[in-house]
């Protein structure tokens, strides 16, 4: 096995681990590979080894990898965008992506579902949620969430799926797990309301568990996936 393939069977399991410990079916689990500033030959691995939704944080990185895999001829990888999206590059994500995990205002969101194109499906969209407070990150404020997952509903190109998060860094399991905790009410008060809403991406390396336990049914993964990355040679 290369050490894709071998990190990748590490992280399932470790998934399937957390799941059981809390009496969920690891099924109920995805597994998001963050392919950001990796090479296509390393996502090739790993689709060599199943793996099927991919995550990149750049729009220009991600649609040159999307297209290399068209031009292939690979077929059934899914892609994410999980990175800030700027309104000027929305044209891209909604031309390439398959879903986009971080609609933090109405005005990406309508253009998200302006410039998709009428021959693919609906794009997937996840709300981002600023559940940590911290000025530094995107995400709406939670009790904004009501009046803009009203809007963002009600676009037609577009799928609202869920919610994501991502929270400040917190070593402590127990901190870990009140705020995944307030990220699963509002994704169950959201599912009442909606009935696409399936998807909370929450949880990474670092918090995995804990978001598993409060409900996340997806995980993004990385550096624990492909190695440590090298912003420099990108
Ligand atoms: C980079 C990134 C990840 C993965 O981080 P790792 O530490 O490499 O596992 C997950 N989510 C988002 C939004 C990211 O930008």
């Amino acid at each position: 096995m290369n050490d894709i393939a071998h990190n990748l069977a590490q992280v399932r399991d470790k998934i399937s681990a957390a799941a059981t410990s809390c009496g969920r079916s690891p099924e109920e689990i995805t597994l998001l590979a963050v392919s950001k500033t990796k090479p296509a030959s390393a996502i090739a691995e790993a689709a060599a080894a199943g793996q099927r939704a991919f995550g990149e944080n750049y729009v220009q990185e991600g649609v040159e990898k999307i297209l290399h895999f068209r031009e292939q001829g690979t077929e059934g990888l899914q892609w994410h965008f999980i990175g800030p999206l700027q309104s000027n590059k929305s044209r891209l994500v909604a031309e390439h992506f398959d879903w986009c995990h971080t609609i933090d205002r109405l005005r990406i969101a309508a253009r998200l579902s302006e410039q998709r194109p009428a021959d693919m499906p609906p794009l997937n969209v996840l709300i981002q949620i600023n559940i940590s407070d911290e000025h530094s990150k995107s995400g709406i404020a939670p009790g904004e969430l009501d009046a803009l997952a009203a809007q963002v509903a009600g676009l037609p190109r577009l799928r609202l799926r869920g919610l994501m998060a991502i929270p400040a860094p917190e070593s402590d399991y127990v901190r870990q797990f009140e705020v995944a905790r307030q990220m699963a009410v509002a994704f169950a008060g959201l599912k009442t309301h909606y009935p696409d809403v399936d998807t909370l991406s929450l949880g990474m390396s670092d918090d995995m568990e804990a978001a598993i336990a409060a409900g996340s049914t997806m995980v993004r993964i990385g550096t624990a996936i492909f190695g440590a990355r090298h912003y420099t040679n990108n």
